[in-house]
């Protein structure tokens, strides 16, 4: 270091380090909305300084906001201004979580526009390169990148994950992670009929016709076994109970503990963990490294700082997901799913492994067909937990004049356009307090319940009439509507719509309405794959060296994927990409 970059330095260094604000010493608290739930913080106050920030409190998705909440308090500290950079795939709990500390600082009386000003300098991209050797490399910690990680290590390989974002999970972390498993335990013991057959049956009628059926043969006929090695061999703990999704025939849906992807990401990370098997995050891959025979030896991909070859010598898996969160890519397939209509994906899934396969001559197949999931958050397009009240069968689906317009357990397709044709293109949802306690929702995702409550997205009241007005939904039709479905639960049959499933009556209050729209969920296309999980060129030929599996693959769940399939999916094809990776 020559001496002007020493005294920059050191006048950088000062000027980080002391700034004009003077606080009043104590302890201070700060609450803030942060992206689903509350974030409350302490922060304690020296005369120059800020000294200690402590989080109390935090409503949002675990993982995904500790990818925050695990660095922006020391970045503050280090800072000693509040100017730092959000966390990408964690903005809304980045910004709750600076909003708070903002107010806690304000509430001891500073001035804390000084302190906004104060900013983090960016890092340099170098022009270096660094190489690393494994056997195998990932693309995505998600659900399919885990599982594949974690059978190719177990197949005795040298195995390490590449992450783009600064947390592990992906779509699987934010969803509910149901698993549909015909022949599960649970049917057992409640005594549902059902058989692998049945269960490609519905995948097949609920795909139109469209998926490959010897994949759907390798998923129907190892779900369950996936779904045994979760529980047994991984831990994932799954409660005593399943739920009904849309499109299937018989219930047949596990639940993982709290019905949320935590469960599931989190153990399997755990056992990614055991197994030492590296995750590096923030490094974004974006080319394939070739041989000069065409095989695929390794992948290339950019940090904030460098660019790093990964080399790979049994081969690259991708599991990037789809890409519901890259509107170009959406609306160069399917020019219906435009600005208009929300996202419930996380940021990172914008289609990168599609697009770099592609690049080197892999087959896609499938890209028009986007599914949209039909009861979103109409303000964040966020899978909404709460309204899993719909799976267990227990409540209905009105629009603004008060009527029922389509059977509540149909494919989310078929919900979600008639979502689409509604006054206003939405649906309000409707249950009672015993449909509440009876699928545990509230209970299981309290900050989310508060959020909607707050933000009027959910409205509790002891009457029809109270929680109708809310909307300005017709409440003498809505309670014609409730009386009618009433009369059919006490019948057990549903004249107008022939809902499948137990019809539970809502005979007593409070009641709950719920404004909801369809947002983009499931990208039901991507590239071709066979049953090993090789991907495969436009003549439907292996590209050596290269693997697939999950949402970026395509062929699996034709032009529309029933609900809770995705997980059996990237179990499944996670757990053969990751076996013939070695074993090819
Ligand atoms: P699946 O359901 O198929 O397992 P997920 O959505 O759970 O897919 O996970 C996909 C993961 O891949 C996400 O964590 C996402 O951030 C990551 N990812 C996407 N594109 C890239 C990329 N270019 N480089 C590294 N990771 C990526």
């Amino acid at each position: 270091m020559n001496k002007i970059t020493t005294m920059l330095t050191a006048i950088m260094f000062f000027s980080t380090m002391v700034h004009a604000t003077e606080f009043k010493a104590g302890t201070y608290l700060g609450t803030s909305d942060g992206y689903k739930g509350e974030i409350k913080v302490e922060v304690k106050l020296g005369k120059n300084k800020i000294e200690d920030i402590k989080i109390i409190k935090n409503g949002d998705t675990p993982i995904i906001s500790d990818s925050a909440l695990n660095i922006l308090p020391s970045k503050i500290l280090n800072l000693q201004g509040l100017g730092v950079d959000t966390v990408a795939g964690a903005t809304g709990t980045s910004k709750g979580f600076i909003s708070a500390v903002t107010k806690a600082i304000k509430s001891s009386g500073a001035d804390t526009s000084e302190l906004r000003k104060i900013k983090e300098t960016k890092k340099q991209f170098s022009n270096k390169v660094i190489n690393h050797e494994n056997d195998v490399v990932i693309v995505g910690a998600g659900g399919a990148g885990l599982i594949a990680a974690i059978e190719a290590k177990l197949a005795g390989a040298n195995v390490i994950i590449i992450e783009k974002m600064s947390f592990p999970g992906g779509n699987t972390l934010i969803s509910g992670a149901e698993y549909a498993a015909p022949e599960n335990w649970i049917q057992k013991k409640v005594g549902i009929s059902d058989s692998k057959e049945q269960f490609y049956k519905d995948i097949i009628k609920g795909g139109d016709n469209q998926a490959d059926i010897n994949l759907i043969k390798v998923l129907a006929d190892n779900a369950l076994d996936g779904a045994l090695w979760l529980r047994d061999f991984v831990n994932v703990s799954f409660e005593d109970r399943q739920m009904f999704f849309g499109g299937h025939s018989v219930e047949r849906s596990l639940v993982p503990e709290g019905a949320s992807g935590v469960e599931l990401i989190g153990k399997l990370l755990k056992k990614a963990k055991d197994l030492n098997i590296p995750i590096v995050y923030n490094m974004n891959a974006n080319e394939l490294i070739l041989d000069n025979t065409g095989k695929v030896i390794g992948v290339q991909a950019v940090s904030e700082t460098e660019t790093n070859k990964y080399l790979a010598k049994n081969g690259v898996i991708l599991a990037t997901g789809g890409f519901g969160s890259n509107l170009e890519m959406r609306m160069k397939y399917n020019t219906a799913m435009d600005e208009n209509i929300l996202s419930t994906n996380t940021t990172g899934i914008t289609g990168d492994g599609i697009v770099m396969a592609e690049k080197i001559g892999a087959g896609v197949t499938d890209m028009e067909y986007i599914q949209t999931y039909p009861t979103c958050d109409p303000m964040t397009g966020a899978l909404l937990y709460i309204g899993d009240v719909r799976l267990i069968g227990g409540s209905i689906l009105v629009n603004k004049e008060g009527k029922r317009f389509v059977e509540e357990l149909d494919r989310r397709d078929v919900i979600s356009m008639a979502i689409k044709k509604q006054t206003g293109n939405v649906a309000y949802q409707f249950w009672n307090q015993e449909m509440m306690d009876l699928s545990k929702v509230a209970e299981h995702h309290s900050d989310e319940y508060n959020s909607l409550i707050k933000r009027k997205v959910l409205i509790k009241g002891n009457t029809i009439e109270e929680v109708a007005k809310a909307f300005d939904v017709d409440a003498t039709e809505l309670k014609n509507t409730v009386q009618k479905y009433n009369q059919y639960s006490k019948d057990g049959k549903d004249l107008e719509f022939n809902k499948r499933g137990k019809l539970t009556a809502f005979e007593n209050g409070p009641f709950y309405l719920m404004k909801n729209v369809p947002a983009v969920h499931h990208t039901m296309g991507g590239l071709t794959i066979d049953t090993n999980a090789r991907v495969l060129d436009n003549n439907k030929k292996p590209i050596p060296g290269l693997f697939a599996a999950g949402e970026v693959t395509g062929d699996i769940h034709g032009t529309n994927r029933l609900g809770s399939n995705a997980i059996s999916d990237i179990t499944v094809f996670g757990r053969v990409a990751g076996k013939n990776v070695v074993n090819n």
